[in-house]
């Protein structure tokens, strides 16, 4: 059982993680590999076309107001307790 980005075997080892159609893999290749391969879950960032990354983009930046929205809402909330 090889992990299938170092090659190395991934028995004994205490962080692994299953890779769909691979097997195992050492879950530290895996997040360097997710990061070079520019790709979040199972978003690859190199296939999006250019309109796609930038809504993307855009939906990342609203869930972040959104959130900090509702953080700020919450911190209100707090105080008049
Ligand atoms: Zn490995």
């Amino acid at each position: 059982m090889n992990c299938p980005y170092c090659h190395k075997n991934v028995v004994g080892h205490s962080k692994v993680v299953m890779i769909l159609g691979e097997g195992p893999a050492h879950s530290s290749c895996h997040e360097q590999h997710s990061l070079s391969d520019r790709s979040f879950n199972s978003i690859h960032f190199s296939n999006l076309a250019i309109e796609e990354l930038h809504e993307l983009k855009e939906m990342v930046l609203m869930e972040l107001n959104a959130r900090n929205i509702a953080n700020s809402a919450n911190h209100g909330i707090e105080l008049f307790t």
